[in-house]
């Protein structure tokens, strides 16, 4: 039976790994939507191949490219934020949410509101309105999909028992390309160490959010949304090798994990094909060859960013959305060469520090506060700037 298939985020790692895998079964999927920020060029040329109802660019001024470069072609071409509404309406199978940052929080919370499964990788909108997020897809029957290697592990594991049995969720970190490094050293780092993860291939913002551990914080609170078992039942295992990619441990002492190779077309593969399963070309587990598997206790000092997450959700409200813009403003800062490697997690404390935001009770609400977070970061990052 063909699914119909809308993909948000299909120029980005996880949009690529996931028409990989439609590539190498196009009578399974029928691709309805595909969306692009601006990188049109490679927009217009996944259109031409896997030839969806519509591309939407989010970038308005790359609309005039996307328009000529598929003229003729049949495929509808839109632009802008409302735009990917209307797309995230119309009728799918299954949304891949491949969007990096909140930029995808309104287009999930369509398609979810709109009773469509979501197979879900912007782990940064549930960080931003887990509550609201996880509210409209039991309104509307919808089911989340967990993406995120650590989450589809937990997923999987979760089949082995029923939620109020487990005793401890135990979400796996690689560590990042940072593990072993002193906090003086990480003074210094330049964006290119940052974005070299040891294991993973992935877009520039989650590695450095890995680097930072801001990842493993930003994955503590999607944890806590997905699985609610208490945010005291979820611990970290730093595990360098990133083969098992989380565990739950049963009231019965029994402990389940999911293991694979270091590629994210496995999980999405699991969530592409759940309650199914689906072959994939992606290397097996060569456990003999691996020969041996490390642990450690996460160092919270040198790695502040998992304990300003767990704070976060403590204080609960819109205190996570307001990290997460703060975070995504001093990554680009970073990035772009304006603040040092600790600056970021340094520029979140201090926002985090400066405002206490309003208990959200609409996605208006989480907007705002994304707002006056990113202008409170902007003014930290100056500050950096002229120091
Ligand atoms: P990426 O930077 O490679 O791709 C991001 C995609 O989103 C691109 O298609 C880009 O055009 C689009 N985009 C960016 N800004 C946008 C905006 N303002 N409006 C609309 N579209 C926009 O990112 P990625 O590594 O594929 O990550 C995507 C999401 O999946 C992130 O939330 C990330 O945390 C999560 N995730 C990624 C991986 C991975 O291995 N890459 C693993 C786990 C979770
Ligand atoms: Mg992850």
């Amino acid at each position: 039976m063909t699914r119909r298939l809308s993909l948000f985020g299909a120029t980005g790692s996880v949009g690529q790994s996931t028409l990989d895998l439609v590539r190498r079964d196009r009578e399974a999927w029928r691709v309805g939507v595909l969306t692009a920020n601006c990188d049109v060029q490679e927009l217009a040329r996944l259109a031409i191949e896997f030839r969806p109802d519509v591309a939407v660019v989010a970038d308005e001024s790359c609309y005039g490219y996307l328009k000529a470069a598929l003229a003729g072609q049949g495929i509808e071409c839109a632009a802008g934020a409302a735009a990917l509404v209307e797309a995230a309406e119309r009728r799918a199978d299954l949304v891949m949410a491949a969007i990096v940052g909140t930029a995808g929080l309104a287009p999930t919370m369509t398609a979810l509101a709109a009773g469509h499964d979501v197979a879900l990788a912007n782990k940064e909108a549930l960080v931003s309105a887990g509550e609201l997020m996880t509210a409209a897809a039991r309104a509307s029957g919808a089911t989340i999909l967990p993406v995120d290697s650590e989450h589809n592990a937990i997923f999987q594991c979760l089949a082995g028992g029923r939620i109020d049995q487990v005793r401890r969720i135990i979400l796996t970190a690689s560590g990042g390309p940072f593990r072993t490094m002193s906090a003086a050293d990480m003074a210094a780092v330049t964006p290119a160490q940052a974005v070299a993860h040891p294991n993973w291939s992935m877009g520039a913002k989650i590695s450095v959010d890995s680097a930072t551990m801001m990842n493993k914080g930003l994955e503590l609170i999607e944890a806590h949304h997905l699985f609610p078992v208490g945010l005291d039942r979820i611990e970290i295992l730093v595990h360098p090798q990133s083969v098992i990619h989380s565990l739950v441990e049963y009231i019965d002492c029994s402990t389940l994990a999911q293991l694979g190779s270091p590629d994210m077309r496995i999980p999405i593969a699991s969530a592409l094909a759940w309650p199914q399963r689906m072959a994939t070309p992606c290397a097996p587990l060569d456990l003999a060859a691996i020969s041996r598997l490390d642990f450690e206790a996460p160092d919270e000092e040198r790695f502040p960013a998992t304990a300003l997450c767990r704070a976060a959700i403590a204080a609960g409200g819109a205190r996570p959305a307001q990290l997460n813009a703060a975070n995504e403003v001093a990554v680009a800062a970073f990035l772009a060469g304006r603040i040092s490697f600790p600056a970021i997690v340094d520029t979140v404390r201090r926002v985090v520090d400066a405002a206490e935001p309003a208990a959200p009770s609409s996605l208006q609400d989480i907007f705002s506060v994304d707002t006056a977070s990113r202008a409170a970061a902007l003014r930290f990052v100056e500050q950096y700037e002229h120091a």
